[in-house]
C-alpha cells in the first residue's frame, strides 16, 4: 500500500521482531516530525467463537471484514494511509514529516519490537516531537480523538506503626494504616466504578467532567499515606 501512495518503507530489527516505518516527507524535514503508531500483532484467536475464520480475512455479502485484528489495529493503520493517500490526491503538502509506524508487539508489551527501537539510532533519526497511538475504531464517519483514558498509577509504600510484645494490643500500628488506605482504594475504586456506569458510551464528556473529583480523591489517599508516626516496625 505505501508502494501504491509512493511513500518509502523501512523496517528496522534492533530487537527480534521487525518494526515498520513509512514516511511522508513534509516541505520542512528538519522541524521534529509526527509518528502515527499502530501495530501489527494481534492476541490469540479461537475459532470455535468465530462465525468465519479468524485469520482469514473475509469480506461477507454486506462488506464486513472478518478476521482477529482488523480493529486492534489493522483499521487503524489503513486510516492513516488513507488520510495520506487523500492529502497527496488532494496535492496537500505538509510542513512537518509523518512517520506511520507499525510495531510487532503492542500486545506483548514491547519488550523485544517498539522498546529497543526506541533506545536505537534509528529512532532518534526520525527525530519525533509528536505521536499518536491507537485508539477507538468508529463505526461511523464521527472520529473521536481521547487522551489518557487509562493509565498506570504505581505507587511504592511504607507503613510504619507502633510495635510491641505479642501480649498486648498495640494501637496505631502499620497494618491499621495500611487497612486506612485500602478503604481508601476500594472507595475511590466504586467512585469510578459509578462515574463509569453513569456515562453513556462514547459520552468522555461527562467522565471528564468528573475528573476533579478524582484528583482531590488521590490527593487525599496520597496524604494520608504521607503521614507516618516515625516509630520503629
Ligand atoms: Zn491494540
Amino acid at each position: 500500500m505505501a508502494a501504491e501512495i509512493g511513500l518509502p518503507i523501512s523496517v528496522y530489527r534492533p530487537g527480534r521482531y521487525p518494526v515498520c516505518i513509512i514516511t511522508w516527507q513534509g516541505s520542512c524535514p528538519e522541524l521534529p516530525s509526527i509518528m502515527l503508531n499502530s501495530h501489527s500483532d494481534v492476541v490469540t484467536a479461537e475459532e470455535v467463537y468465530w462465525s468465519h475464520p479468524p485469520f482469514s480475512g473475509e469480506i461477507d455479502e454486506n462488506g464486513d471484514l472478518f478476521g482477529r485484528g482488523t480493529q486492534d489495529t489493522k483499521s487503524l493503520s489503513i486510516q492513516h494511509l488513507e488520510a495520506i493517500r487523500n492529502l497527496i490526491n488532494n496535492k496537500v503538502t505538509l510542513e512537518r514529516t509523518i512517520h506511520i509506524s507499525i510495531i510487532p508487539d503492542e500486545e506483548r508489551g514491547g519488550s523485544e519490537g517498539m522498546k529497543p527501537f526506541l533506545k536505537s539510532q534509528y529512532f532518534k533519526r526520525l527525530n519525533v516531537g509528536f505521536a499518536l497511538d491507537e485508539g477507538l475504531t468508529s463505526p461511523t464517519n464521527t472520529m473521536f480523538a481521547t487522551y489518557q483514558d487509562k493509565r498506570p498509577w504505581q505507587l511504592n509504600m511504607t507503613f510504619y506503626g507502633q510495635g510491641g510484645h505479642g501480649s498486648s494490643i498495640q494501637t496505631s500500628t502499620a497494618v491499621e494504616k495500611l487497612q486506612l488506605l485500602l478503604d481508601q482504594v476500594i472507595h475511590f475504586r466504586r467512585e469510578q466504578s459509578q462515574i463509569m456506569s453513569s456515562s453513556k458510551a462514547y459520552d468522555f464528556g461527562s467522565f471528564n467532567g468528573d475528573s476533579n473529583k478524582c484528583n482531590s480523591q488521590q490527593s487525599e489517599c496520597c496524604g494520608r499515606v504521607a503521614v507516618t508516626n516515625g516509630a520503629s516496625h
